[in-house]
């Protein structure tokens, strides 16, 4: 389970890092807002860990913006004056919890294990890969905040291809899970609706993520990616 720790003191971010190595969690590193910013809407963590008083951009408005991105990463602010207001925005800007420096590691452990657990409980209702979410409760699908339609067919192929993002999936597989396993496809049925779909989330993005794998399938994945399936 990958974490992001964003925090410029760089005696704290050793101690988080070899510490929650020792949890066995996987760690990346940022020292500023703004390469925490970058970091987090690169990559898909797990948990970040977000100082707010940090150089270029601070943690309410790394998280703000996070949150503005449709990034839902389950953060947890770090602030060293323990005061209210800084809990408020904290929380405000759209953090799942804070801890006052300084602070014991047993209990960033334990609170790091309640705000995944809390996460579990709902995450099974929205998928999110870049900025493009499936809130499956409401049937909904949008991309940067933007509400795109989808028919049935749409839906289910997206559905299917979030639900193994990053995994090259064949025809036959998308065919069996989006069609169900009795269909047998007769004319262009799967590249026709991989188009349709293309059209509605990739066309205009600067980062497709719905890619063909020649002679194999499709996989929907960050383009930066794409030369690792
Ligand atoms: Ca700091």
């Amino acid at each position: 389970m990958p974490i992001l720790v964003v925090e410029d003191e760089k005696k704290l971010s050793d101690i988080l890092k070899r510490a929650l190595k020792g949890e066995r969690y996987s760690i990346d590193l940022a020292f500023n807002g703004e390469e925490g910013l970058e970091k987090a809407k690169r990559n898909n963590y797990s948990l970040i860990l977000l100082d707010i008083r940090l150089p270029q951009k601070d943690g309410f408005t790394v998280c703000r913006e996070l949150r503005q991105r449709q990034i839902h990463t389950p953060i947890i602010m770090l602030t060293a004056m323990g005061e209210v207001t800084d809990r408020i925005l904290g929380l405000d800007a759209g953090a799942d919890d804070y801890l006052i420096k300084p602070f014991s590691l047993d209990e960033l452990f334990a609170r790091i294990r309640a705000v995944m657990r809390r996460r579990r409980s709902t995450e099974s209702d929205i998928i999110k890969v870049s900025d493009l979410v499936m809130d499956r409760k409401r049937h909904e699908v949008t991309r940067a905040g933007k509400l795109i339609p989808l028919t049935p067919k749409e839906y289910k192929l997206l559905d299917t291809l979030l639900s193994h993002h990053g995994e090259a999936l064949t025809r036959e597989k998308l065919l069996n899970y989006a069609w169900g396993p009795e269909f047998v496809e007769k004319g262009n049925e799967l590249n026709v609706h991989i188009k349709y779909l293309r059209t509605k989330i990739d066309i205009g993005s600067k980062n497709p993520l719905v890619h063909t794998i020649r002679g194999v399938g499709f996989v929907l994945k960050e383009s930066w990616l794409i030369n690792s399936v």
